[in-house]
């Protein structure tokens, strides 16, 4: 389990690189078997990381495995398991539209129906340190009741059942964001009713099923 959890990490790093830049951005996965958490390691672009750079921690972000530091966002991805233990897997992004909005300290209304993928909207959490507990808590609180946030002045972050939900969400949350921004450059977004959103929501419950 622990091999595939780690294959897995490694493979969707490869796929991050264009929703990031450089070494931003980092993902984790949690092992249902042992409860380990494996995190990329801080300060190598996820593209590039290998399977032995992965790091494994327990809940307190004590090092069970590996050599290398992890990701600077243990106390983020931490804050997310803790507060929401049905989740298995964590994605931060710096993707441009995500993150352009999160400048703006924007967040992002039922403007497409794939909002619906989060919840109700994509919400925007406070501003604090990167690396920092206070940026955890402020994400996790934010997060109660969406499985993506814009981090204002910083990112994206989603969250799902495995990685590939996870992924998969970052990857469409960004996209809504590049609808948004072009729908509030060209003029003003026809936004979905709650009525609507939740319809969207009971039928993407069972997408794909
Ligand atoms: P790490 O390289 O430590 O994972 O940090 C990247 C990042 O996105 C910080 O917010
Ligand atoms: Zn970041």
């Amino acid at each position: 389990m622990k091999k595939d959890i780690r294959r897995s990490l490694v493979d969707y790093g490869k796929r991050i690189e264009p929703l990031t830049s450089g070494s931003g951005g980092n993902l984790s996965a949690r092992d249902p078997d042992t409860g380990i958490i494996w995190i990329s390691p801080t300060g190598i672009a996820c593209h590039d990381m290998k399977a032995g750079d992965l790091v494994g921690i327990d809940e307190n972000a004590k090092v069970v495995s590996g050599n290398g530091r992890p990701s600077s966002e243990t106390p983020l991805h931490l804050e997310l398991y803790r507060k929401r233990p049905e989740i298995g897997a964590v994605v931060h992004t710096h993707s441009v539209f995500a993150t352009t909005l999160a400048c703006l300290h924007v967040e992002i209304p039922a403007v497409h129906y794939l909002v619906g993928l989060a919840g109700e909207k994509v919400p925007l959490a406070p501003y604090a340190l990167f690396g920092t507990p206070e940026l955890g808590k402020a994400v996790a609180e934010t997060m109660a009741r969406a499985d993506a946030a814009l981090m204002a002045n910083h990112g994206l972050v989603a969250v799902g059942t495995d990685l590939g939900a996870a992924f998969n969400l970052a990857e469409q949350i960004e996209f809504v964001a590049r609808i948004y921004y072009q729908c509030l450059a060209a003029g003003k977004p026809a936004l979905l009713s709650c009525d609507q959103m939740r319809q969207v929501r009971r039928r993407l419950a069972n997408y794909g099923r």
